[in-house]
């Protein structure tokens, strides 16, 4: 079998295949395992994770390879009290209002099947219906209808609220166990980090795999198929098998070359699932000074080209590191800066949340994922407008011999790395149902 991609999805797809015996090659563009994640150190081992940082409770997959390799966790730093901006003003915590719009849309969502959106009784409304339309009306004033837009599409999908339909959010919704679980730092999606950053455990998986399991700088750029196997070609190199996982996110899978050609509608999913647009930016100080004024250094803000910020320090380590994140509109504005103008305007920002020491960084370090070839933008793809009832069905639906993982077809915790995992092992469990694919290995 052959995998196409080394992000922790096609890690899972291979290692579920050896397991149950198959003979597997993983392909992968890069010259290193892991894909969506990256983590630098600074010299004083001040760890940055510039791409995934976090897992969180319920995340079971994810969990359960951290135990299984014996990798250490630490919580998300927690000291103060967290700022929200809000149309001018300073709050602890989001006004009121906020929580019940989030309320509405929990329940909307416990309509909304993860395996099967499209089916769900409403999809047709909501997936017409753009994010930023529906909260214009729901919300109850034009500063709540921001604030949301922002954490929602931008927070957990690092869209604009007029690119996202409300059936991609309520899947979404879904999908990560509601909006409480996404959004929570302690007992949320972002509760802990992983000691040496996700990385290790993608170095985990490739190296339970074997050697020459893995191939790095190795980018497939055609598969074809006939009634007896798969051909993938890579730069300098032609595998063949009986069945091909392809684990990269649907917006990379649509740039490799199928014979016979992808039919109409996988290749209209493949064009209709654009990567998101963040910016995730570490500024790092000589110590985490907002905790002595009693700021968490958590914000999340109602305008201005940040969107979050968390305090992202190491423990053990002396620093402060202020993580930023923009999304959507505000992240395409920022990328248009010329890097000093960049740079200004993202501490200009954290100067208002956590003031004025927050403009003198020791550095400031950043990595564009929208730039990355192997990438194409991040956290994850988002379908659409309209997208989820006409191509929602080729989501995971077999060609042939090719089959579809990446956590982009995920049904729990889609575009996280344990969606990965659940999509790679279940694209391997769709190939071992085939039982000639192998056998011909
Ligand atoms: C900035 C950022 C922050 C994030 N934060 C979190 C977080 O805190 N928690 C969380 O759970 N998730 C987070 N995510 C999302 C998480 O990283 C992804 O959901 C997950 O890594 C996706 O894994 P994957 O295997 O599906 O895809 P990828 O990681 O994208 O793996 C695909 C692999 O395929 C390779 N590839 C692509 N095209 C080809 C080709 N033609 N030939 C060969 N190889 C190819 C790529 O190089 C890549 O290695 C974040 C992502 C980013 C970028």
């Amino acid at each position: 079998m052959v995998v196409v991609g080394a992000g922790f999805s096609g890690l899972a797809a291979a290692l579920a295949l050896k397991r149950a015996g198959a003979g597997v090659r993983v392909l992968e563009a890069r010259d290193r395992v892991g894909g969506r994640v990256l983590t630098r150190w600074l010299p004083d081992g001040t760890q940055l994770d510039l791409g995934a940082q976090w897992i969180g409770p319920t995340q079971d997959r994810v969990r359960a390879l951290v135990t299984r390799y014996g990798l250490a966790t630490f919580p998300s730093a927690a000291h103060g009290t967290p700022t929200v901006l809000w149309d001018g003003r300073r709050y602890a915590e989001p006004p009121a209002p906020t929580g019940a719009v989030l309320a509405l849309l929990d329940a909307y969502a416990q309509g909304v099947d993860p395996a099967a959106p499209w089916a769900a009784a409403r999809a047709e409304a909501w997936d017409r219906r753009t994010v930023a339309d529906w909260l214009a009306r729901a919300a109850p004033d034009p500063v709540t209808a921001r604030y949301l837009g922002r954490q929602l599409a931008g927070g957990l999908l690092a869209a604009a609220p007029a690119e996202i339909s409300m059936l991609q959010l309520l899947f979404y919704l879904r999908s990560g166990g509601g909006s409480a679980m996404l959004l929570a730092m302690a007992g949320g999606a972002q509760q802990d980090r992983l000691v040496g950053g996700p990385g290790v455990l993608a170095d985990a998986l490739a190296a339970a795999l074997g050697p020459d399991t893995v191939r790095c700088g190795a980018p497939v750029h055609a598969i074809v198929q006939d009634r007896t196997g798969v051909t993938v070609r890579t730069d300098d190199e032609v595998v063949t098998a009986g069945a091909v996982v392809v684990a990269v996110a649907p917006a990379l899978a649509g740039r490799i070359r199928y014979d016979p050609p992808l039919p109409a509608l996988r290749d209209g999913l493949n064009q209709r699932m654009p990567m998101g647009s963040a910016v995730k930016v570490h500024a790092v100080y000589p110590e985490p000074f907002w905790r002595a004024d009693g700021r968490s250094g958590v914000a999340t803000c109602a305008d201005g080209p940040v969107t979050e910020t968390v305090d992202n320090g190491t423990p053990g380590s002396a620093r402060g590191v202020l993580t930023a994140f923009s999304y959507g509109a505000e992240a395409t504005a920022l990328r248009r800066l010329s890097p000093p103008a960049r740079r200004e305007a993202l501490l200009d920002a954290l100067v208002a949340i956590v003031g004025p020491a927050a403009g003198r960084p020791d550095e400031v370090v950043e990595y564009d994922w929208s730039a990355d070839p192997w990438t194409r933008g991040c956290f994850c793809g988002a379908l659409t407008v309209g997208a989820w009832r006409a191509y929602g069905p080729e989501l995971r639906r077999p060609v042939g011999r090719v089959h579809w993982a990446g956590t982009e077809t995920a049904t729990r915790w889609a575009g996280y790395l344990d969606g990965a995992i659940e999509a790679g092992e279940r694209a391997a469990a769709e190939v071992l149902d085939t039982t000639d694919q192998l056998s011909l290995k």
